[in-house]
């Protein structure tokens, strides 16, 4: 059976990686991101692999324009029932200089941006019986110098998560969360930026510390959200799975 999944963020990245994924597990893919034109390369090279997908732009922090995102999918691929909330922003700071501009943004962006997209296509697994729905965490989660913001909206997440599972568990939808640590992407090219370091030396830097000894590439996080979306993952629900190269607690 083909299901229809919606990946945020899905315009590069980590993102673009999981839609692709979706799409080779035989999705159907809606990838959304705030620019519908930005999307046109994840979606490209979807269908030059033989797969079906659609192009959606919508901020996700934007209840109206979720709702009508949503409905598009719906309307153009048919109910969604896979949902990959990945969209996220930093706005690193350390706490004194750390705008409230920055602490919004930041929460909108990736907790108020899943709240919105879960309730929204919640209703239609629901009606299904049938769902899956992924959250991107991360190591930050944990505690990470200069990322009040982002840590709180990561820890954030996995309370969501674990709270989804249990509310939406008896719809035949299970709710997980992958926490990447350091993964290769325009996100961590502008930490770098920021660093005043090249981003070869940031990268190499980063994999000293990662007990596989490489930084993770965007398909390293894709394979991991590839399993929770899957049919056999239906009695896994509620989990964090970090994939860091080394465990994390
Ligand atoms: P990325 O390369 O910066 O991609 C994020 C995507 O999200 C971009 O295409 C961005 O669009 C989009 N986006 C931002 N705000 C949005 C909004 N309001 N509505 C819709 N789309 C929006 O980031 P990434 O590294 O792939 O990260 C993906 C996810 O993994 C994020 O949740 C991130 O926090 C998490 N993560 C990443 C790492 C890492 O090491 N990279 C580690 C742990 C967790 P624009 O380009 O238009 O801004």
């Amino acid at each position: 059976m083909t299901r229809i999944a919606i990946v945020t963020g899905a315009a590069r990245g980590i993102g673009a990686a999981t839609a692709k994924q979706l799409a080779s597990d035989g999705c159907t893919v809606a990838v959304l991101d705030l620019d519908a034109e930005q999307c046109a390369d994840t979606v490209a090279a979807i269908e030059a692999s033989g797969g079906r997908a659609l192009a959606v732009g919508a901020n996700v922090a934007d209840s109206e324009a979720v709702a009508e995102a949503v409905a598009l999918v719906a309307d153009e691929l048919g109910a969604p029932t896979v949902l990959v909330n990945n969209a996220g922003i930093l706005r690193d700071n350390l706490l004194f200089k750390m705008t409230d501009g920055d602490w919004d943004a930041v929460l909108n962006v990736h907790l108020r941006g899943a709240f919105l997209m879960s309730r929204a296509v919640q209703a239609f697994q629901v009606k299904e019986g049938w769902g899956r729905i992924v959250n991107l965490s991360s190591t930050s989660a944990l505690g990470n110098r200069g990322q009040a913001n982002y840590a709180a909206a990561k820890a954030g997440m996995q309370g969501f998560t674990k709270t989804l599972a249990i509310e939406l568990g008896r719809y035949g939808v299970t709710v997980n969360a992958v926490a990447p640590g350091f993964i290769a992407t325009d996100m961590l090219r502008a930490t770098a930026d920021r660093m005043g370091v090249g981003f070869d030396d940031f990268l190499a830097g980063a994999a000293k510390e990662i007990p596989v000894a490489r930084v993770g590439q965007p398909e390293d996080v894709a394979a991991a959200v590839s399993f929770f979306c899957s049919e056999a993952a239906g009695f896994t629900s509620g989990q964090v799975l970090y994939v860091a190269g080394g465990p994390k607690a």
